[in-house]
């Protein structure tokens, strides 16, 4: 589902978290891990936003499930 939500400058950081905050109320417990990781292929370990695998970096996908993680 895309739309558009105009509001007034002021208005823009609130309105931002309330979006984030629906949005969070609807997900699941995955999708809600998978957008709170981020990937640092300059640490020792990543964990797949897909399945939650920790792995050494240097793979080009998960060992695990696969995710193509270039
Ligand atoms: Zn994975």
């Amino acid at each position: 589902m895309q739309y558009l939500l105009a509001v007034a400058s002021a208005d823009g950081s609130r309105a931002n978290q309330l979006l984030e905050e629906a949005w969070a109320a609807q997900a699941s417990a995955a999708e809600r891990r998978a957008a709170a990781c981020v990937i640092d292929s300059n640490a020792a370990e990543i964990t797949c936003p897909a399945c939650g695998a920790t792995f050494a970096t240097g793979v080009s996908e998960c060992p695990d499930c696969g995710l193509n993680l270039r």
